[in-house]
Parts: structure tokens; sequence; C-alpha cells
């Protein structure tokens, strides 16, 4: 395959949509070998089906505002891909939100969900409304009229959104609550539901948790674990929430946490009544990082920069796409990074993933290291179906053991002849296979 050609007949029909043509330039670039060896699959035409959605619907979210307002948001969902299962995969609120964005994610996401194993398709949707400072009331009302024109697209067997940026327990029910309300059903139409109306236990630090497990399979491959190490995380949300519980619990010091402003550097260690403090916080609406420092004064805010610069052994960027440059990726091999596991979607770009794998450091991709949050979406909806729940310990099992498996076909899709782990390789070719090899089976459609 030609792939620059690919690539400027992509751009020439979506110019200007970056971070989704970053994504399937990612993907493709690792695919080579397998394409190769599968001259069916460029017969069949899949990686031209396979990189364009199957629809994506656009809809305006009118909503009143606290004063009585009318404000006008654009809502989304892209259906990309359900060879394997229903469409599945988060709806993101933040003020950045665009088709490109979503695009991108709906692209990873069918990666990911094939990986974990389950029976998942891939999509992904959202809005640019801004939850941050509004009022419940304002979030109900927003979520209840991007249900109105979603609800018809969705439903357990069709399409099971999830939370990403900007949504999480309080929006799911929202949503759900409106779902319900048209569709006159109670079903798992939403995951990560609250845990008295078809929710999963462990699904809200499912994520950070699955990283977690993956970079100690990492870590494994090194003779070593998280036991003593010093570890640096980026972003505050759901994600870096669990990741420093899980850190902490397995040995290792997180060092440090950030949001859009800066990042707080406590040397002693992010852990316990700390994690609980920045909870307390992020509950109440409030700006997170900051008052951190006010709160346990051996910790330092540095404002407008990121936690890269701090040395570490461990680096987990899990707060949004393209927050970890060159520049920064440069600055944490300098000084001795041993493992880059990605909690967040592609938070590394494309620059700093090459600085990384040129000088072998353990690098994991968002789509194998964070896919502990979908997979235990898909236990939750395993448990829907059955309409029983399983206890905590039952889903944390099942989690590892899933994160276990990814990264084992990482390893065996992705060992280069020199025994380095290229993770971006055996992620994108196990997670491809199992898809592409569906739509062959079930034809041009
Ligand atoms: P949240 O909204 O809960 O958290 C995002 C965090 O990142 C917040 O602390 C936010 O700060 C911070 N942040 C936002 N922009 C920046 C920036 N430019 N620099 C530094 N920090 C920033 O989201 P999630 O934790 O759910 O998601 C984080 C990432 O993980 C996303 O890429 C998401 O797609 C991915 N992911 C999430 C999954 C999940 O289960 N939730 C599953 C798989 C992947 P502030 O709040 O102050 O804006």
């Amino acid at each position: 395959m030609d792939l620059e050609k690919f690539m400027n007949d992509l751009e020439k029909k979506h110019p200007g949509e970056m971070e989704y043509l970053q994504a399937v330039r990612e993907v493709l670039e690792t695919l080579e070998d397998v394409l190769q060896e599968n001259p069916q699959f460029e017969t069949a035409g899949i990686l031209k089906r396979i990189v364009e959605p199957d629809r994506i619907f656009t809809f305006k979210v009118p909503w009143v505002d606290d004063n009585g307002n009318v404000n006008v948001n654009l809502g989304y969902r892209v259906q990309f891909n359900n060879a394997i299962g229903p469409y599945k995969g988060g709806l993101r609120f933040h003020p950045s939100v665009n088709l490109s964005i979503l695009k991108f994610l709906g692209f990873e996401q069918i990666f990911k969900n094939s990986l974990t194993t389950l029976p998942m398709g891939g999509g992904k949707g959202g809005s640019d409304f801004d939850p941050k400072g509004k009022s419940d009331g304002e979030v109900m009302r927003f979520c209840q009229s991007f249900m109105l024109e979603l609800w018809p697209a969705i439903g357990p067997d069709t399409d099971v959104p999830a939370g990403d940026i900007g949504v999480g327990g309080r929006e799911i029910g929202f949503l759900f609550g409106a779902y319900k309300k048209l569709a006159r059903e109670h079903t798992g139409v939403l995951t990560g539901k609250g845990i008295n109306w078809g929710g999963s236990l462990v699904r809200p630090e499912a994520t950070g948790y699955g990283a977690t497990y993956f970079a100690e399979e990492m870590l494994k491959t090194k003779n070593t674990s998280y036991a003593g190490k010093n570890v640096c995380i980026s972003g505050f949300g759901n994600v870096a929430w669990g990741a420093a519980r899980k850190v902490t619990e397995l040995g290792g010091k997180v060092l440090t946490i950030s949001g859009p402003d800066g990042y707080i550097y406590d040397p002693d260690g992010i852990s316990g009544d700390k994690i609980d403090y920045m909870l307390e916080l992020r509950a109440s609406n409030q700006d997170i990082v900051k008052p951190y420092s006010y709160e346990f004064p051996g910790a330092q805010f540095v404002a407008g920069k990121r936690p890269w610069e701090v040395k570490c052994d461990v680096a987990m960027p899990c707060a949004t796409q393209n927050e970890l440059h060159k520049e920064d990726a440069e600055i944490l091999v300098k000084n001795g990074v041993m493992c880059v596991a990605e909690g967040a979607n592609m938070p590394s770009t494309p620059e700093a993933v090459e600085v990384f794998q040129r000088n072998k450091i353990l690098f994991g991709p968002g789509k194998a290291v964070n896919a502990g949050g979908v997979a235990t979406s898909g236990l939750e909806m395993s448990q829907n179906s059955m309409k029983l729940n399983w206890v905590a310990e039952e889903v944390d099992s099942r989690l590892h053991q899933i994160m276990k498996s990814i990264h084992e076909a990482c390893v065996l899709n992705g060992t280069e002849e020199d025994g380095y782990v290229n993770y971006v390789k055996g992620a994108n070719v196990a997670g491809f296979l199992k898809v592409a090899n569906a739509m062959m089976d079930q034809g041009v459609i």
C-alpha cells in the first residue's frame, strides 16, 4: 500500500481534520507487514472502509440556563465500526470538541475495543458544551436536550455510550434518565451508571487501575515493578485518580498531578487522604490543582508548566490528547524514565513517541493502556444482560486478567528482532486483525 497516496486522498476528503488524520496515519504506519501478508484485505477494500465511520449524527442542543438565557451547543455521535459488536465509546463534553477529535477517538476506539477481547465495536460522541461551572439544573437541562436527539440512534444492542472528559456519574445519570423516559424502557443503554441502577462496581476507577496493571506488566518484562518507583502523572480527572490510587497501592510514589494551568509537585507523594482531598475539590467544581499546594505545604504549584520536567521512573500522561511533546519526551529520557504508559488517548505527539521508541523506552499507547475503562464497561454490559451484579473483587480480577491479555497480545504482535517490544505496533496489529477478519466474513457492506 502507498501510505502517502492513501493519506493524501483521505486529507482531500477531510481537509483540516488534524487529529483524525494523525490517528489514521499512526495506525496505518504499523500495519505494513500485516497488509503484505494478507493481500485479501486490499482486495476487499478493508482500509478504505475502516477509516470512514459507518455514519455520523450531528445535531443542535438548545438549553436554557439559570438566568433564563437560551444557549445552543452542537452534539455529535460517530458510529464508526460495528463488525465485532455494538458501537461502544464515550461521550465527551468540552469546549474543544469538534468532529475531527471525535473521529480520532472513535477510530482509536475500534482497535481498543477489539483488544479487550469483548464483543464491542467503536464509536464516540459528545458536545462542545462545558459542564465546568454549570449548576446541576443547567447540566440536567443540557443532558435532556442532548438525549432528545440522540436516543433513537442508540440502544443496548446498537450503540452504548459511556463517559469521557466532562461526562461523569452526574451526566450519565441525567442522560440515562432522559433515555429511559423517551424509550420507555430501563436497559443497559449507557455504561458508567450508578451502582443502584445498573452500574458496575470498579467502573469509576477502572481506566486508571487498568493503566497501572498494564504498566506493571511492562515493568515485569524488565524484571521490575512499581515498588519504590517515582511516578509522574498528568491531569487529575477520572483516569489520573484511579492511576494514583493503584500506583500507590503497588508501592510507587506519585510525585505530580496537573491541570491546564500547571502542575503540582509533591515530593512526599500524592496518596491516601491527599487523593481524597483532591476528589472533594473535584466534586465541588473548584479549581483542582492550585488549592492542593495551600492545603499541603510540602507541595509546590508550578504555574504554566507540564509535569514532564520532574525526574521520574514512570510517566503516565492521563489528561488529554497531544499534551506530551518532543521536548518533554527528550527531558524524560534524559532524566532516566524507563516506562511511559498513556492513560489518556493520544497524549504523546508522534514526535514524542518517536523519541521514546528510538531510545528503547517501554512505551504503551493509550489504546492498549487505557482499555481497562471500556473493558469494564463491557463487563457492565454483561452484568446488565444477565441482570445481576458481580462483587468488586470479581470485576477487578476480570479487569486485571483482561489487561494481562492485552499486554500479551502486544508482545506477541509487536516484538522486534532485537527483542524491543513495539507496543504501538503490537496493539494496532492485534486490534486490527480481529476487526478486519470480521469485516471479511461479513462482505462489503
Ligand atoms: P476528566 O475530565 O475526568 O479529567 C481530565 C483531566 O485533565 C482534568 O484534571 C483536567 O483538568 C485535566 N486537563 C485538561 N486539559 C489539560 C491540559 N491541557 N493539560 C493538563 N491537564 C489538563 O477526563 P478523564 O480522566 O475521563 O479522561 C482523561 C483522558 O483519558 C482523555 O484523553 C480520555 O479520552 C481518556 N480516557 C478516559 C476514559 C474514562 O474511562 N474516563 C477511558 C479511556 C480513556 P480540569 O478539570 O481542570 O480541566
